[in-house]
């Protein structure tokens, strides 16, 4: 079944005027009627199921469903090329990722652009997979960081993800809260490495083969979901 984000306050029997892009979406693309059943979010956790009506939603029942990870997850992600930064954020929001950092690593080819299109971009992207998946929250998309940025992203359990690490080294704890780091395509300058351990990441080994930087990214973050199953 459908789900979207509204930014209003949801309650029951409430009706709700939908927004343009939703309204669009439900009558032209999805061809429902009135009457038809569909989920309403509101980011706050809630999800209710509701009725279409022309162009507005009446709100029948609130849903009892938690579709969260326990763990909350941060990803700092190095700037790649467009589509496949694209396709990360997709994944990670279907894997249950918490929020996303897009990092300017050294060796990031890709440059942040201009002003907030690509943030909003991102944005957009983890909402509609959010949306596609029955989150019960967007995932944040947060402001461009630089090594030094990194320390206030740190969780409980604090990773880097560096293909040089011996493969035997693995991190098997469990926590509240995971933050990990991938690099970009060109991997990370020796120097950003040695910094962002001393910052206290734990380098770790995703295997012996070299990832792209967004199967490292949606690999890690499978086996941390994995790891609540
Ligand atoms: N061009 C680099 C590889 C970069 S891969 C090289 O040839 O050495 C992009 C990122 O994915 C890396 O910086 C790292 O964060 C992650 N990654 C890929 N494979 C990995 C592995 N086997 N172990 C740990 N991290 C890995």
């Amino acid at each position: 079944m459908q789900q979207f984000f509204v930014s209003e306050d949801i309650t029951l029997n409430k009706r709700i005027q939908l927004d343009k892009d939703t309204g669009y979406q439900l009558k032209k693309v999805l061809r429902v009627s009135d009457g038809c059943v569909f989920r309403l979010a509101d980011n706050k956790g809630d999800i209710w199921l509701c009725e279409y009506e022309n162009g507005t939603a009446l709100v029948k029942e609130k849903l009892d469903e938690d579709n969260e990870l326990k763990t909350d997850v941060t990803a700092i992600v190095s700037l790649i090329k467009n589509d496949k930064m694209d396709f990360m954020i997709q994944k990670l929001t279907e894997l249950g990722v918490k929020r996303i950092v897009p990092y300017k690593a050294y060796r990031s080819v890709v440059k942040e652009g201009k002003g907030n299109n690509k943030l909003e971009r991102f944005q957009k992207i983890s909402r509609e997979a959010a949306e596609q998946c029955h989150r019960n929250y967007i995932p944040e998309i947060c402001d461009y960081a630089s090594l030094k940025d990194l320390r206030k992203y740190m969780s409980d359990i604090n990773l880097v993800a560096y293909e040089k690490e011996d493969t035997g080294k693995k991190n098997s704890d469990t926590a509240g809260s995971v933050t990990f780091i991938i690099g970009p395509e060109g991997g990370f300058e020796p120097s950003e490495i040695a910094e962002i351990i001393e910052t206290g990441f734990c380098s770790i080994s995703l295997g012996k083969r070299i990832l792209r930087a967004e199967t490292a990214s949606i690999y890690l973050m499978s086996l941390i979901a994995g790891a609540e199953r």
